[in-house]
């Protein structure tokens, strides 16, 4: 049911989920209060690839949500002032992964010689994604967040949520070092943090922290024009010309550190790319992504209480701008979103 008065919602945590919920919060009109223990993106959107790629592989029990994340990405960046997306499409070859989607092409050796010209030994055949992009993750998590404060959100940084404050089976706030916030409505958007605070409020919710491994390059500029995924390297080349690139974590033997992982892909790299040789590893890091056991994200009300709301899930910036969308109109609006039913924490709480 709608109410008259706006309510006053805490979102926990200012990572790409956080903040896309803040802004579509604010946009319905709410008083939002945004607490963020660090920075504002120092959690893993951060060290994010940041590929918005809604495919998948087999049976997709989140396929209503998926489906509309490409579209909730092209609505935010007619909204939110200095969010861009760069449209550069994917091709992928040669991976495991099994990933597709219903827009999904098959191209022959010169069509993907035409698409990544540096690519020393295109494929006889890849999946090209036109309809995939890529965004700066910690750009577009200040967007929102400015977005989110010119509707008149608060956003309190530095500030860790210790515990909350319930009365009466409802949670009435967060409790911080300065004292408590009072709210009407707390979102868990916490990332990995977000199973430690709901298990404060009695609810039990197995969300992993995952890692991955992220690695960033300088790189002459030119070299990769959209996002190549093979068997040999994930890469794609950002706004300022650094390469960014992902890999999985395997353990942490010394040869499986982010720096070794870091010259082991350089190597990889020069050898699919002409004119790589200048690459340098910049940075390397173990990101730990927020990953529910049965992979499906975890988004609505914590049964046990009244008034805490979870979004917890990978892949967080794929679905951010749509999980913002639909969960926003849950928590302000009271309308149920069907492509959220899979999502809900009960399923964990039984
Ligand atoms: C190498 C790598 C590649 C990836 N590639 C992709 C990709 O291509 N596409 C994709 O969609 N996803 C990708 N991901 C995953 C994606 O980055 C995450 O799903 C997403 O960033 C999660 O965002 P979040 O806002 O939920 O979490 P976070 O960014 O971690 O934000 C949570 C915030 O909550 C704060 N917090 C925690 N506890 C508290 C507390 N008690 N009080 C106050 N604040 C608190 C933290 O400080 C943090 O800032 C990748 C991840 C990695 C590591």
């Amino acid at each position: 049911m709608k109410r008259k008065t706006p309510q006053h919602i805490i979102v926990i945590g200012a990572g790409i989920v956080g903040a896309a919920l803040a802004y579509h919060l604010a946009s319905k009109g709410a008083k939002v209060t945004v607490v963020e223990a660090g920075g504002i993106a120092c959690g893993v959107t951060g060290t994010s690839f940041a590929w918005l790629n809604a495919s998948c592989a087999g049976i997709d029990p989140i396929a209503a949500l998926r489906g509309g994340a490409i579209a909730a990405w092209r609505r935010l960046e007619t909204q939110v002032p200095g969010l861009a997306v760069r449209w550069h499409g994917a091709l992928s070859y040669g991976t495991q992964d099994g990933r597709v989607s219903p827009s999904c092409m098959v191209i022959e050796r010169p069509r993907i010689a035409q698409l990544e010209p540096r690519l020393k030994q295109p494929p006889e055949q890849a999946l090209y994604e036109a309809e995939q992009g890529a965004i700066d993750a910690v750009a577009a998590t200040h967007a929102l967040l400015a977005a989110a404060q010119a509707l008149g959100a608060t956003v309190r940084t530095h500030t860790p949520v210790r515990g909350f404050a319930v009365l009466e089976a409802k949670v009435a706030g967060v409790e911080t070092a300065a004292g408590v916030i009072e709210a009407d409505t707390v979102v868990l958007a916490a990332g990995t943090g977000t199973a430690a605070l709901a298990a404060q409020l009695g609810a039990s919710l197995p969300i992993h922290a995952s890692p991955a491994i992220f690695l960033r390059y300088q790189a002459p500029p030119g070299l990769v024009r959209g996002i190549i995924s093979s068997h040999a390297m994930e890469v794609r080349q950002a706004e300022d010309g650094t390469m960014l690139a992902a890999e999985d974590y395997v353990d942490d033997a010394p040869e499986n550190q982010p720096a070794a992982m870091a010259q082991r892909t350089a190597i990889a790299i020069r050898s699919e790319l002409e004119g790589a040789d200048a690459i340098a590893p910049e940075f390397s890091c173990v990101g730990l992504r927020p990953m529910p056991a049965d992979g499906v994200p975890v988004i609505g009300c914590l049964p046990q209480v009244e008034g805490a709301y979870v979004c917890a899930m990978h892949p967080g910036v794929v679905l951010a701008g749509i999980v913002g969308q639909l969960a926003s109109g849950e928590i302000v609006d009271g309308q149920p979103a069907s492509a959220l039913e899979a999502c809900r924490p009960a399923r964990f709480l039984a």
